[in-house]
């Protein structure tokens, strides 16, 4: 049995049988690990409060080559999520982003980019929780690039040539752009320069000054509603975002 020690961040926990709970982990270094915590729902249980969805935390576990689950030994609080789950509009949001992070990674993938991703989002959003709807597309961005689902938005999938100020390349069936010269039928999904330099900033910088500096928030809305169709065709996950519809029915 081997013993395993590593920063993580809890992104879930659940009552078990007994006294017991299960901690759903994304680690810094053996990507998601499900982990029985014994008698963690006894006041006065070892794990304190370290299994807090959203805290980071120092942890050691025992591995057991033939089982799934790993039993938890102890966790450290490196960080609470206290401040980060201060209102429910953040609740909710973590909670979706929880859900397609789980959907987007494999189990014990370990993908420490992933990980330095997350960790750098939630500092953006403890440092500008205003901020959430842009994080939150940061996040989409980069859950989407990392599992290796979004494709080149540079060049059109047709002529190959760089989209560059075409102002209005279309979005293709599996998402991909077409530049105004290769495109067949007028209307459908487009997208603008501007909208597609917002995608181009969450390559380049980081969530904290992509936060700083937030984009229009219509942008941001369409973006995000984009890439949460990109997220359901790569996962099979699908919400319904019953605010963002409210809204629209409000403003007819
Ligand atoms: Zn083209």
């Amino acid at each position: 049995m081997a013993v395993v020690e590593t920063e993580c961040i809890v992104l879930r926990s659940y009552d078990l049988a007994d006294a017991d709970k299960i901690a759903v982990l994304l680690t810094a270094d053996h990507g998601i690990v499900r982990a029985v915590a014994k008698g963690a729902k006894r006041l006065k249980s070892k794990f304190g409060s370290g299994l807090e969805p959203l805290s980071r935390v120092n942890a050691a576990y025992f591995q057991k080559e033939t089982r799934e689950l790993v039993d938890l030994d102890k966790v450290e609080v490196i960080e609470s999520a206290f401040d980060l789950v201060s209102s429910p509009e953040l609740l909710t949001e973590f909670a979706y982003l929880i859900d397609i992070l789980i959907a987007c990674l494999p189990a014990e993938d370990p993908d420490p980019a992933m990980y330095r991703m997350v960790n750098a989002s939630l500092s953006a959003v403890r440092e500008h929780p205003e901020a959430i709807r842009p994080i939150s597309l940061y996040f989409e961005a980069w859950l989407l690039r990392l599992g290796g689902f979004f494709p080149s938005w540079e060049v059109c999938s047709i002529c190959d040539l760089a989209i560059g100020d075409d102002l209005d390349a279309q979005v293709g069936a599996e998402f991909q752009l077409i530049c105004s010269r290769c495109r067949k039928s007028s209307g459908g999904e487009t997208l603008t320069a501007i909208e597609r330099n917002i995608i181009q900033r969450t390559r380049k910088e980081s969530p904290m000054t992509f936060a700083s500096e937030p984009a229009a928030e219509d942008s941001i809305k369409k973006l995000s509603s984009l890439l949460k169709r990109m997220i359901g065709r790569a996962t099979g996950y699908e919400r319904v975002d019953r605010a963002l519809q409210a809204g629209v029915q409000i403003r007819r």
